[in-house]
Order: C-alpha cells, then structure tokens, then sequence
C-alpha cells in the first residue's frame, strides 16, 4: 500500500517535471559565459537524467564536459550516495583539471559534502535550490520524503529509511550539511520556491544568487540557467551575496 502511494505521487511529480522540461526555449551562450573542464552534475529527489536534459545541454553548449550524476533517483541513502558521487568526481577529473560541482536540490546535499573531502580534485561549488537543513522543505515534500522512508524502511530496495533522515545510518551526513567548504561556493535559489524554503538555502560562507521562479523552474528559467553560468564562470572566486 505504502509503495502504490509512493509510486502514483512520484510519476506525478514526475510528469509535471516533463512537462516543464519539453517546454524550455532556446538560450543563447553569452561568450563571457563561457568554459571548459569538467561539470559534475548531481540530481536531487526523484531526478533523473531526462529531468537533468535541458540543464546538461545548457552546460555543455558552453563548454563544460558534463557528467550527471542520478544515482537512484536522489531517493537513496545520503551516505551511499555521497560514497559513489566520490568516485564519480575522480573519475571526472581524472586528466588532472579540477571539477566544478553543481548540485540540484538535494543533490547539492550531496555535492557540498563531498566538496569538503580535501583529497578530490574539485575547482569550486554551485547549488540550486538546495537547502541545507533537513527541515528546509515544504509540508508536502517533507510527507513525501517521510512516506519514501518509511517504504525503504520497510524493505522496499534502494530507497533511503527513517534512519538515514533521523538515525544513525547517515548522522554523519546530516552533521556535514553546514560544514565549512574550502573552495569557491555560491548557492541560487528563489523565494518562489514552494519546495524548498529559500531561507534553507542561504549559508553565509557562501556567494548567493537570487533568481524568480519555482523550484522546478531553477532547471530550465533563462534567468537560473544564466545564473547558473555566471556563477561557474566566476567558480574561482565567490559571488558576493545580493549579486
Ligand atoms: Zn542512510
């Protein structure tokens, strides 16, 4: 029963999403926005590579050699997901450039503790509307998360479980969500947000770019993905907040 309610408000949260992303208009890459390098791409609950399209495409017509990371839709383990994000950003940067992190709502979780592992090769840290307190969503997204965990709880495989959000199986994450990141750190987000509370998402160690829009709007709004290029441009040095 548990994972029939799971299952029904995932492929509505997933539809809209489509609907969004088959709906994006084309952007132009400005050349002051333009890069190279690595991008390691992370997805946040319920994301997959589709959802992540017009975001990647974005990414590599500037330039970037982009990799994305999905594992599991974002609904797993904290601590599993961390652990194979790790490799995933040596193999990225396996020719010796540093990797630009990016990381979209819960992925940017995900990003910025791995972002603070001195031994990875990692040039700088962007988030999307990621918030860094495990209350920092809305109501409805916070039932959601709890009814996925109490089906991972329950057995169902590769989904994360009460003891990852309250628990001991992934304390250690949750203690590393403000923790302190030693390279360039900007994080975007909106106060339309209805997901995700925009006040979750601001840290001040970090730049902070405010841009319009929904929490789903942050993947595919001219204004996020031109914000979302300005801020890996100046990757080496941080945005200073209100920019
Ligand atoms: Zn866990």
């Amino acid at each position: 029963m548990v994972q029939i309610s799971v299952s029904a408000s995932l492929r509505r949260v997933r539809a809209v999403w489509k609907a969004e992303a088959d709906d994006v208009p084309p952007l132009e890459a400005d050349d002051r926005w333009r890069g190279d390098g690595p991008v390691v791409l992370v997805g946040g609950w319920c994301t997959t590579d589709p959802t992540l399209a017009p975001l990647r495409s974005w990414l590599e017509r500037l330039g970037y050699s982009v990799t994305t990371h999905t594992d599991g839709a974002g609904m797993g383990c904290a601590a599993r997901s961390t652990e194979r994000l790790r490799d995933v950003v040596r193999a990225a940067g396996d020719g010796g450039r540093g990797v630009r992190l990016l990381g979209y709502s819960r992925g940017g979780q995900f990003a910025r503790v791995v972002a603070q592992d001195p031994e990875l090769p990692i040039r700088s840290l962007v988030t999307l509307g990621t918030p860094f307190d495990l209350l920092g969503v809305s109501r409805p997204l916070m039932v959601q998360v709890a009814a996925v965990a109490v089906a991972g709880t329950l057995g169902v495989p590769r989904l994360t479980r009460l003891s990852c959000l309250y628990g001991a199986c992934c304390a250690g994450f949750r203690g590393l969500l403000r923790g302190p990141v030693p390279v360039p750190f900007t994080t975007i987000y909106s106060r339309q947000d209805r997901l995700v509370r925009w006040q979750a998402c601001v840290d001040p160690t970090a730049g902070t770019v405010e841009v319009p829009g929904s929490h789903l709007g942050l993947l595919t709004d001219q204004t996020a993905l031109r914000a979302v290029a300005r801020s890996l441009h100046r990757g080496d040095v941080p945005v200073a907040a209100g920019n």
